[in-house]
């Protein structure tokens, strides 16, 4: 489990927490870590959409959550995709951020949703992703990107997804963490294997 520093009401699983969809033990795991045990949840799509969350279960389809009620978690399953949190007075969020959501806007769009109800977001905080290392990625995504694009350790085009979403954070505090999904044997990757699990991004609003 990954806590970024200075917040609370963040955590970012690895594989050794398992993933709560297939492992009921993985929930326990969080909670016993300081997370509430009422989660709100989406059927990810690789889009734009935000939902606001009052209470937990699924809210259907989107990528991105946010609420404003204290004890309620937030959360996304992630391979190589970035989960991201948002945090600031009065609320929490979170992103699930791959190149299709950072290329329509993911974040900004969820920063703009934060503004909207007068919520003033001042701190992100990415979590595990593939790195710019290991993400190979074809024309499709470079020309999406070409502001963003770098090589593979073995020398092919590849994406800095960081990069990209740090695009979008402009203004906030960020902090990210450095480990690659794909190359980090404790982490959870899509790409390496093909797996269909999913490591878990938990975020809430602290009571109080
Ligand atoms: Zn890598």
């Amino acid at each position: 489990m990954i806590r970024p520093p200075g917040w609370s009401g963040a955590l970012f699983g690895t594989a050794a927490e398992g993933d709560v969809r297939v492992d009921p033990a993985a929930r326990a795991a969080f909670v016993a870590a300081g997370a509430p045990d009422a989660w709100a949840f989406v059927t990810q799509v690789h889009g734009v959409d935000v939902v606001e969350a009052t209470g937990p279960g699924n809210l259907g389809e989107a990528d991105a959550i946010l609420t404003r009620v204290p004890g309620l978690a937030l959360t996304v399953a992630t391979a190589d995709c970035i989960p991201i949190f948002l945090g600031g007075d009065g609320f929490a969020a979170v992103v699930h951020a791959g190149w299709r959501g950072l290329a329509g806007g993911v974040v900004s769009e969820t920063l703009a949703a934060l503004r909207r109800r007068g919520l003033d977001p001042v701190r992100a905080a990415m979590g595990p992703c593939i790195g710019s290392c290991c993400y190979e990625v074809g024309d499709e995504v470079r020309d999406r990107f070409p502001d963003f694009m770098t090589t593979t350790t073995w020398g092919s085009s590849s994406l800095d997804l960081r990069a990209a979403a740090r695009a979008q954070l402009a203004g906030l505090e960020v902090w990210e963490s450095e480990r690659c999904t794909m190359t980090d044997p404790d982490l959870v990757s899509y790409r390496r294997n093909r797996t269909s699990l999913r490591q878990v991004a938990v975020t809430w609003l602290p009571n109080g």
